[in-house]
């Protein structure tokens, strides 16, 4: 049983950038077991108030990359920011620099959603040179990056998944060994390291030998990419 199931967003419940009928089979599945379901996800803030107006049985979301949580009680939702008002403003200002450093390179359109980080689509970035001069400008500023599957985040402050998760285990006044997270990718990392229960979907292979700490647990086969992975874990182990 797991009191809690933490879980990823882009390329772990979804499928080729999309949604399949397999996420809400996860949720059908949870819901029957009345296990709550929080997606800690690299996307926006206001991708968070979406995904909690559009599916009923969430409560919290964990976004950009632990930066933000939102939650929603009855009809009310409320975020909590878990950077301090002086690097959510830093990182506001970085950005008017950075637009001036790369102007050919536009902030993702989601960016516009986004409060305590930054992305920029890595469609954008496909010249190795552009990405490693980004990269060196990053370091130079003193801003933190991670990639997922389809951004380079960037932020500032102590941000992670594992932070953000570890917080919220707190506030609900649970234990993280109860609880089971699953990803596929190198912003998932602060979790696989940290996190006694995590689960890679078969997907994450394509990112395997760039992974400093892996899951405890990794599902292979076609069978188990993405959401049919999550899907296939729980029913074993619920
Ligand atoms: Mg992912």
């Amino acid at each position: 049983m797991h009191k809690i199931v933490f879980s990823d967003f882009d390329g772990t419940l979804t499928y080729k950038e999309g949604l399949s009928p397999i996420f809400f089979d996860v949720l059908s599945l949870l819901e029957s077991k009345k296990t709550p379901l929080v997606i800690v996800t690299g996307r926006s803030l206001s991708w968070g108030h979406f995904l909690l107006t559009h599916f009923p049985y969430l409560t919290d979301v964990i976004v950009e990359g632990g930066g933000t949580i939102v939650s929603r009680t009855g009809k009310f939702i409320t975020e909590e920011c878990l950077i301090s008002d002086a690097d959510v403003k830093r990182l506001a200002d970085f950005c008017v620099d950075f637009k001036l450093k790369f102007p050919n390179t536009p902030l993702s359109v989601d960016s516009f959603g986004r409060k305590t980080d930054r992305a920029i689509e890595l469609h954008d970035l496909q010249g190795g040179m552009l990405f490693s001069d980004i990269e060196a400008y990053l370091r130079e500023k003193n801003i933190n990056y991670s990639t997922s599957n389809v951004h380079l985040n960037f932020w500032c402050g102590e941000v992670s998944k594992f932070k953000a998760v570890e917080h919220f285990l707190k506030l609900k006044g649970e234990s993280a060994s109860d609880c089971v997270f699953f990803g596929d990718s190198l912003n998932d990392q602060t979790m696989f390291k940290s996190f006694k229960n995590s689960v890679g979907v078969a997907n994450i292979k394509s990112v395997m030998d760039l992974l400093q700490y892996k899951p405890t647990t990794i599902l292979t086969g076609d069978e188990n990419v993405g959401p049919w992975g999550v899907l296939n874990y729980l029913k074993k182990t619920m």
